[in-house]
């Protein structure tokens, strides 16, 4: 078994282990595992190991890999986009990519849906919420998504599927327990309100465990699966 494989299923069990904790059921948690930065072959490792779903935080980079995996005839993989979103980037997002998780204004959302290719299926999205960390540029206050959401649900060639956030790091649970419950209220309302809306991208390394104990669907690992990163990224190949 390769050390990735190794560590897939140990962030499984680990998922398992949060999920019973709480009474949920694993199958509505799902992994994403955080590529950035580390080459194609530990994707195809990861790949190899069952996993089907990865984040990229850096346009280009993901973009190369979609592209290698696409030319190797590798199917069935789905590519989330989880970085900073620029404008004069948004284009090669909505040409590649299956997910976006950091739309955090109209204007972004509209040059996505502006820009994706009519023989791809509509784009998944996710409003970025600023939830914790005021110090940080991206995302929307809370009391903004419900008028984002309505904008973006309007829009034919995007499907709102939700919200994520990264929040401020903290150390203890209870603190990390307390922000993602911010994020799960917001999460229920916008799903009573959204049929569309099914996804709470929220929960890294450090604070996954609280995030799922508070309603998390979607946890984004990198660092527990292919170990601390390098910068800058490697060459992809
Ligand atoms: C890098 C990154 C992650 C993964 O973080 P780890 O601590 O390595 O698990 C998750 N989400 C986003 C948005 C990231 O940029």
């Amino acid at each position: 078994m390769s050390d990735i494989a190794h560590n897939l299923a140990q962030i499984q069990s680990r998922i398992s282990a949060a999920a019973r904790r709480c009474e949920r059921d694993s199958k509505d948690i799902t992994l994403l595992a955080v590529s950035k930065t580390k080459p194609a072959s530990a994707i195809e490792k990861a790949v190899a190991a069952g996993q089907r779903q990865f984040g990229e935080n850096y346009v280009q980079e993901g973009v190369e890999k979609i592209r290698y995996f696409s030319e190797a005839g590798i199917s069935g993989l789905t590519w989330h986009f989880i970085g900073p979103l620029q404008s004069n980037k948004s284009r090669l997002v909505a040409e590649h990519f299956d997910w976006c998780h950091t739309v955090d204004r109209l204007k972004i959302a509209m040059r996505l849906n502006e820009q994706r290719p009519i023989t791809m299926p509509p784009l998944n999205v996710l409003i970025q919420v600023n939830i914790s960390d005021e110090t940080s540029k991206s995302g929307i206050a809370p009391d903004e998504i419900e008028a984002l959401a309505a904008n973006i649900a309007e829009l034919p060639h995007l499907v709102l599927r939700g919200l994520m956030a990264i929040p401020a790091p903290a150390c203890d649970y209870q603190s990390q327990f307390a922000v993602a419950s911010e994020m799960a209220v917001a999460f229920t309302r916008l799903k009573q309100r959204f049929s569309t809306v099914d996804t709470l991208s929220l929960g890294m390394t450090d604070d996954m465990d609280a995030a799922i104990a508070a309603g998390s669907t979607m946890v984004r690992i990198g660092t527990a699966i292919f170990g601390a990163r390098d910068y800058p990224p490697h060459q992809i190949l």
